[in-house]
């Protein structure tokens, strides 16, 4: 959309420019979450339809937010930004549609929601209007437009603040303390991107709530320092996970999953680590899925490349390569000791690019896989909680010290 467009939608209303000029200004760190401001959408009021060849939107909140709308290629999709809106029962307002293929909302970051709607070819906004007459409704059309113009729109620069967060605005990472190791934990998916979902429960709670746990437990022996890529439900993107890694002089990497798989009778623990090819079909499609939820969550990806391969040309330079290879042996023989169930074929290797920080041992893992009813059990059962978190902690504590004496060697031969 232009610029011009997207202001003369909110020149309509001149007060929302106000209140929206007023948060942008406000740096992201220094926006406290007031949950009592939290707007509902009420899914019996609110509408997604086709009408003719364009779609029809209509959104009843029970106040007015600061809002806005932008484009998203490859493939197209819609995102409107709001402030605080919960989003409950969003995916019952798409009736059948042939212009919109889906739909879905949740915390993009702490005090902003985003909805996101995959779009089956090039629209554009004829119509975004939020009205406050008798009650609050945003209302915004959408109908067929070129792939140029499409294009055009999709490519315009995201404002300060609105695409990618800066890591500088994540808070500053812990300085480090002679002696300690500092281990990032990052809970997979989060906010607009549940992950696997069974019986209610979603995989990015699941591992949030193990990460914690984990977190306590690392800094209980006393020679950790964690740093986590998120402690709440909200979305973050993959890259950003990266750079929360690299902000903290990570010495080592940990993404948590407990993802959930068709193909097969996937059970038990498995230790993922990069590579361009995957160890099975099932691998391959695990690490599919993962790619795809930031283009879900409506990230622009398109400056970003495939850089799998050229990563893993500069992770045999640095050697990393071979240290990650000893901390899947390390964690898979400390697993193992503690007798906890591992998948039959526990170290697995996928193009998951949340590993590809060319310097930090990076790797994922499934804790267990919501899919099978034994592992969803176990991830739920607090004693295999604490058992699995110190199985990761022994395993870590064995190859952290193991790489000093390497490196030590190494000083020492030089
Ligand atoms: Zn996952």
């Amino acid at each position: 959309m232009p610029k011009g467009q997207f202001l003369g939608i909110f020149a309509k209303m001149k007060w929302l420019v106000a209140v929206l000029l007023v948060v942008l200004c406000l740096p992201f760190a220094a926006r406290a979450q007031d949950l009592s401001a939290l707007a509902r959408m009420d899914p019996a009021q609110s509408y997604v339809r086709d009408v003719g060849q364009g779609v029809e939107i209509r959104f009843s909140l029970s106040q007015p937010v600061p809002w806005r709308v932008r484009f998203r290629a490859d493939p197209p999709r819609m995102v409107l930004d709001v402030r605080e809106v919960d989003w409950a029962g969003v995916e019952t307002v798409l009736e059948a549609s042939a212009h919109v293929s889906g739909l879905r909302a949740g915390v993009f970051r702490p005090g902003w929601s985003r909805l996101v709607m995959d779009l089956s070819g090039p629209m554009a906004l004829s119509l975004a209007e939020m009205s406050t007459q008798n009650d609050t409704k945003l209302a915004l059309r959408l109908d067929p437009t070129s792939a140029e113009a499409f294009a055009a729109a999709a490519a315009q620069p995201e404002l300060p603040g609105w695409g990618m967060p800066n890591v500088t605005d994540l808070g500053k990472p812990p300085a480090r303390i002679p002696g300690r190791w500092i281990v990032v934990l990052d809970p997979g998916h989060g906010g607009i991107d549940p992950g696997a979902e069974r019986g209610g429960q979603t995989e990015a709670e699941l591992v949030l709530q193990f990460a914690r746990e984990f977190k306590e437990l690392l800094l209980r022996d006393g020679r950790f320092q964690v740093v986590m890529t998120r402690d709440s439900d909200h979305f973050v993107p993959l890259e950003t996970r990266i750079s929360i890694a690299r902000a903290a002089e990570a010495d080592l990497f940990l993404s948590l999953h407990a993802d959930a798989l068709s193909e097969g009778e996937a059970v038990g623990v498995t230790l993922y680590s990069l590579s361009d090819e995957a160890s099975d079909a099932a691998s391959a499609a695990l690490a599919e899925r993962h790619e795809r939820d930031d283009l879900l969550a409506g990230v622009d990806l398109t400056a970003q490349d495939d850089m799998v391969a050229s990563v893993l040309m500069d992770m045999a330079r640095t050697e990393t390569m071979l240290r990650i290879a000893r901390l899947a042996d390390a964690l898979e023989t400390a697993i193992a000791s503690a007798e906890l169930t591992m998948h039959r074929r526990p170290h697995q290797k996928a193009g998951f690019s949340v590993l590809k920080s060319p310097d930090i041992p990076s790797l994922l893992i499934e804790l267990g896989f919501m899919s099978s009813a034994a592992d969803l059990e176990r991830l739920n059962d607090p004693i295999w909680r604490a058992n699995m978190a110190e199985a990761l902690r022994q395993g870590i504590v064995t190859w952290a010290e193991a790489e000093a004496a390497i490196r030590d060697l190494s000083v020492v031969g030089d």
